[in-house]
């Protein structure tokens, strides 16, 4: 229009809309602004479009950088981002900015909305020992709120959305009673008519795609990689994946890996435990065994010639155990446990026929004369060695209690006790 810049564009409709000169003060803007964001309020049936511009127009020339840089190269210039973009202002910021109550007259500015950083979403990824072992991928199918495309996520057709009126946009409202002559109540609730969001938007304008609910469901699969060697609780994350909303960062979706118990192999970090029973026999005379591993490949396990397993014992295979995460070709240990299981009784000749090829028992150094001054003494079975433990050291706690109950203060709680 003028020819001066190469870049120029039209640096003259935001003055146009507010209606006011080239060389209109601070001053002039605001009165201007403020009377013609009343008239076309969409709420009080005024066009949403021109309401938009208004608040467009206002934002940029109210701030004297972005104003310098309109006046030079024009509305494109601003729209390329030279002066911090203009593009994203909401309106109903910039009209509660002169209106809203927590806004008074001290002509401070109302920016300052920060962004928000959406939630994770923390999903469980059940993952049996095998899958684990192998490394799988498995097709998750998620629903998750994405910004409506059709109104960018303002819910609007015009790019509207206003501090809900019932609460100037806190989302709450205070309800005053009366209670006696010099006696009030206040009693703070949810907005009943934002539901407590502090946002309305006016029905005509209301996004057809969203409801004017700003996002809609969207469905979407994601294929998460278990790599092998992964550990019980770790994390495997997709960023920016979970729900979007408006204004706000949208966090990752964060699958747990929840290892699932396995009949046969326990873990423990790289290492894997599994369970063997040999009879007697096979633990003093020799075993075999064959093992289905969780790649499905058979392991020979066997004794070597003359050896006798011990209860309790364990041996290992190198190279067996789970894969090292990300170092899938080391491997840590496969530990066998071993119990051996006694026959509950044996028969006099069977002692005999044992005896005879078992080591000799230990010969008493005590003479028959001295054993019968012994005492005779009977022995019991303890099934369950943990439970006797655990039920003598629940009787010393308890007489310990019933001791600390004789001290002063202790007898209130006696008397609670005794009611339950
Ligand atoms: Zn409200
Ligand atoms: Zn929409």
């Amino acid at each position: 229009m003028f020819g001066r810049a190469p870049k120029k564009s039209d640096n003259t409709k935001y003055y146009e809309i507010l209606g006011v000169p080239k060389n209109a003060s601070q001053d002039d803007l605001k009165k201007a602004y403020r009377k013609a964001a009343i008239k076309n309020h969409p709420d009080k049936g005024g066009d949403p479009e021109k309401f938009k511009e208004l608040a467009q127009a206002y934002e940029v020339l109210s701030d004297p950088e972005k104003r310098e840089i309109y006046d030079q190269y024009g509305e494109d210039a601003l729209k390329e981002g030279m002066g911090g973009g203009g593009g994203g202002v909401d309106p109903f910021d910039i009209f509660s900015s002169f209106f809203g109550p927590s806004f008074g007259g001290g002509g401070g500015s109302s920016r300052g909305r920060r962004q928000r950083r959406g939630e994770d979403v923390i999903h469980p990824l059940k993952a049996s020992l095998e899958d684990l072992y192998n490394g799988t991928s498995k097709k998750l199918s998620l629903s998750r709120n994405v910004l409506c495309s059709k109104c960018k996520g303002k819910g609007s057709k015009s790019g509207a959305s206003m501090r809900c009126p019932g609460c100037q946009g806190s989302g709450m409202k205070v309800t005053i009673r009366q209670l006696g002559p010099s006696m009030i109540q206040q009693v703070q609730h949810a907005c009943n008519e934002c539901k407590g969001t502090g946002e309305s938007i006016n029905e005509k304008d209301r996004c057809q795609g969203c409801k004017g609910e700003k996002v809609v469901q969207e469905k979407k699969v994601l294929e998460v990689h278990v790599e092998k060697g992964m550990q019980h609780n770790q994390k495997i994350t997709f960023p920016g994946e979970a729900d979007e909303a408006p204004d706000t960062v949208t966090g990752d979706i964060v699958f747990v890996v929840q290892q699932k118990e396995h009949p046969k192999f326990k873990r423990k970090g790289d290492d894997l435990f599994y369970e063997h029973t040999l009879s007697l026999t096979e633990a003093l005379c020799g075993f075999q065994l064959v093992l289905t591993h969780l790649d499905n490949r058979q392991l020979l396990i066997k004794s070597n010639p003359g050896e006798i397993v011990k209860p309790d014992s364990f041996k290992a295979i190198s190279d067996e155990g789970m894969p090292m995460y990300q170092r899938p070709f080391m491997k840590g240990k496969l530990y066998i446990h071993f119990t051996v299981e006694f026959p509950d009784s044996l028969a006099p000749e069977q002692c005999k026929a044992l005896e005879a090829v078992l080591p000799p028992k230990p010969v008493s150094k005590l003479t028959d004369m001295e054993l019968d001054e012994c005492e005779e003494t009977t022995l019991h079975d303890v099934n369950n060695m943990e439970e006797e433990m655990r039920r003598k050291a629940q009787a010393a706690a308890q007489e310990a209690y019933d001791e600390d109950d004789d001290m002063p203060g202790g007898g209130a709680q006696r008397v609670q006790c005794a009611q339950q």
